[in-house]
């Protein structure tokens, strides 16, 4: 029988939203038989491409990379967000895509489906004009694709900015959520950020599914939500993790590690994009010190202004004599670190962590509580459920700047590490960690869910020209 084949076009800006899509591509051919075309761009990628393409291109997968032609995209109106520029990208690829759509339709085993990022909506029109069926990936919580199906209507009802409002807000399947604490591009209704993402909530309905990468088991209060025939269908097709690292000299920090004792050391990163203020390194730096405990802290450079400077020599950004205090305890790694390896490190005891949804999927598949400290996206959402929901991450307190004072990475670190709270954390993050194994066997949640999901992708046949 020939194969089933799906195109996919991951959104290029962001590893966070490549990489898991990437690597269900990779399920789907090794586990259920799909040739797969994987539309690519380079726009914003502003070094090689991801190793893991690389390893794609090269494996005996049956995975074609097309690359797109190059897209500009102009910042033509002030203080241009990310979500306004991936959406105008998009209008300006949808040509692109309907040609590789089209090309693939005139061969020999034209495309069942067509998979891409939930940014992507207006693709919508292409992959409907074609008569193909098009699923919609989410690369975040199914929290997430609770509120963006709710979002049209919270938005016909608050009709002011949530940066103003001073309430929590009501969304089902969610715990109460501050208003300042929804999606950064929906804080402000004046930057057009916030139009496109209600515009994108608005098209979800009309997806044939929603893939999400995340477990029924860990969010089980949205997924009743979401099982309601109101929502489109809806797959908990993760956790999707990369494994393997792009960190270069990773063998250091390791060895580090395998010389702690079990549980005992913080790991400190912040995701591909924080980049803190001087005044919040050393902060966070004395914050360590004083809690006494291990950690292993990934750095970058530091903002100052308007502007970032990735510094390169790790003394030059932290307190003076820091190193010299803490050598025995901590260790510091430049840009990058080989988080998966790390937080399945048997010394790896909690994570200090903004809460994006790769790094809590980790997290998590690794059994290791967490400190939240969310930065800019959907972030402080997740931190309000991680701690009030799921109850696996200790509550930081943060001033309205969003800096956080030495004092309380201190108590905070202690909470974790020797705390009754960091206790329970870690005890429902270890029962997650089983759930989220027994979710990945045969007869398991998510194997359940990319069935169904890989059935409904192959079945259609192919495009009206
Ligand atoms: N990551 C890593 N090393 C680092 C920082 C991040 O390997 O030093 C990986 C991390 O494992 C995760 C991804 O980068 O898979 C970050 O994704 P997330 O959604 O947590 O945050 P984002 O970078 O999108 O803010």
């Amino acid at each position: 029988m020939e194969k089933p084949h799906l195109a996919i076009f991951p959104l290029s800006a962001g590893m966070g939203h490549f990489l898991p899509l990437a690597e269900f591509a990779k399920r789907l051919c090794e586990f259920h038989g799909f040739s797969i075309t994987l539309i690519i761009s380079r726009w914003l990628w502003t070094s090689r491409p991801p190793a893991l393409l690389e390893r794609l291109a090269s494996s005996a997968l049956d995975i074609r990379i097309t690359e797109i032609p190059h897209i500009t995209v102009d910042e033509d109106e002030p203080d241009m967000k990310i979500e306004t520029s991936v959406s105008k990208f998009v209008l300006k690829a949808e040509p692109h895509i309907e040609e590789v759509l089209l090309q693939s339709s005139r061969s020999s085993s034209p495309i069942s489906a067509f998979i891409t990022d939930f940014f992507c909506t207006d693709l919508l029109d292409v992959t409907a004009k074609l008569k193909v069926p098009s699923y919609l990936f989410v690369p975040a919580s199914a929290s997430l694709v609770c509120l963006m199906l709710h979002l049209p209507k919270l938005v016909s009802e608050i009709k002011v900015s949530f940066k103003d409002a001073d309430f929590d807000v009501e969304i089902p399947g969610l715990p109460l959520i501050p208003a300042r604490d929804l999606l950064t591009p929906l804080q402000d209704r004046s930057n057009s950020a916030f139009k496109w993402v209600v515009h994108h909530a608005s098209r979800f309905k009309e997806a044939s599914g929603i893939l999400i990468n995340t477990f029924a088991e860990l969010e089980e209060e949205a997924m009743k939500i979401l099982g309601t025939p109101a929502t489109p269908t809806i797959y908990p097709i993760g956790p999707l993790m990369v494994t393997e690292s792009d960190a270069h000299d990773e063998s250091r920090c390791l060895k580090w590690l395998d010389e702690q004792p079990p549980s005992s050391v913080l790991f400190v990163a912040f995701g591909s994009g924080a980049i803190f203020s001087r005044q919040q390194i050393i902060d966070l730096a004395i914050g360590l010190e004083a809690s006494g405990h291990r950690f292993l802290w990934v750095i970058r450079g530091y903002k100052s202004g308007d502007s970032s400077s990735l510094e390169t020599d790790i003394s030059q950004l932290l307190p003076e004599g820091f190193q010299s205090r803490t050598w025995d305890r901590g260790f510091v790694l430049l840009n990058w670190a080989p988080q998966v390896r790390i937080l399945s490190h048997p010394s790896t005891g909690g994570f200090l962590s903004h809460c994006g949804w790769n790094s809590t999927l980790e997290s998590v598949s690794h059994g290791v509580p967490m400190i939240g400290w969310p930065l800019f996206a959907e972030q402080r959402m997740n931190k309000v459920i991680l701690v009030k929901q799921i109850q696996v991450a200790i509550d930081l307190k943060m001033e309205s700047t969003g800096f956080v004072r030495r004092e309380e990475v201190e108590r905070a670190v202690r909470e974790l590490m020797e705390g009754e709270e960091g206790r329970k954390a870690r005890e429902k993050m270890i029962e997650l960690k089983d759930k989220a194994k027994i979710a990945m066997m045969v007869g398991g949640s998510t194997m359940k869910a990319t069935a169904s999901a890989a059935a409904g992708l192959g079945h259609r046949p192919s495009l009206n020209t």
